[in-house]
């Protein structure tokens, strides 16, 4: 299924996507999906981010041709750091250039999407507690990140976590593959099955130094290709079976 978040008429709710319909539901379904009665043709309303996660934890160089498109090694293991709740935007919102930085990048990544808290997963039980798929863009100002060692500033400017289309339930995107394209140009493309650590072994190293909650979002690294972006540029994160994320850079 296709989770999505939605607002009519001021209000702001999660609902299923059907077709063009939208189905309201009566609370966040990580629990139990619980239909509201309520349906909406997807044009009458506003799509919001899927999901409102408490932390994206994200991590840096998990595809080999990427680590090594840095130039500064492959690290042996996950590499951890967080993005803020404040940085998530949907699909079609604008991200926007900061003043301050000179050189803005796009980082394609399959996003997953907690559905159960979340404390030292024991290995092979991961799909316990994924609720679903999602695709993210892991906008990053590449010139603030490599001029100092923490990249929380660098990638944690409003707007730098688009998520979207959707959430989807109903697929193992293990094979997938992943593709980002700039006004329409292919820039990036893999598949999922390049990443170093894998979901299931991100999902027990995370949590096992912090709780994971219904909704917090794990970015799972970017594939090679990673590149410019320019205002005025769109772009796409595709990731078959799952959707397209589009964004637009102000
Ligand atoms: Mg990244």
């Amino acid at each position: 299924m296709k989770f999505v978040r939605a607002e009519y008429e001021g209000e702001a709710f999660y609902a299923i996507l059907e077709g063009d319909s939208v189905k309201r539901l009566a609370h966040a379904p990580y629990d139990s999906v619980e239909d509201d009665g309520r349906v909406y043709s997807v044009r009458s309303v506003k799509l919001l981010p899927p999901a409102e996660p408490t932390k994206i934890v994200a991590v840096g160089k998990n595809y080999k041709a990427h680590a090594d498109e840095m130039g500064e090694g492959r690290p042996e293991e996950p590499l951890l750091f967080i993005k803020p709740s404040t940085s998530i935007v949907g699909d079609g919102d604008d991200v926007v250039y900061p003043a301050i930085s000179h050189r803005l990048d796009y980082e394609g990544e399959l996003g997953v999407v907690i559905g159960k808290k979340c404390h030292a997963a024991e290995p092979g039980t991961a799909r316990d507690y994924i609720f679903g798929y999602t695709c993210l863009n892991d906008v990053t100002a590449r010139d603030i990140q490599k001029a100092v060692s923490q990249w929380t500033r660098g990638k944690g400017f409003d707007t730098f976590c688009p998520i979207g289309p959707h959430i989807e339930t109903e697929i193992d995107p293990t094979h997938s593959v992943i593709e980002t394209r700039v006004n329409g140009e292919v820039r990036q493309h893999s598949t999922i099955d390049c990443m170093t650590h894998d979901v299931d072994k991100l999902v027990c190293y995370i949590s096992e130094c912090m709780t994971l909650l219904p909704g917090d979002i794990i970015a799972t690294g970017t594939p090679e290709g990673v590149g410019p972006m320019q205002r005025g540029d769109v772009v796409e994160v595709e990731i078959e079976g799952i959707g397209i994320l589009h964004n637009r850079i102000v």
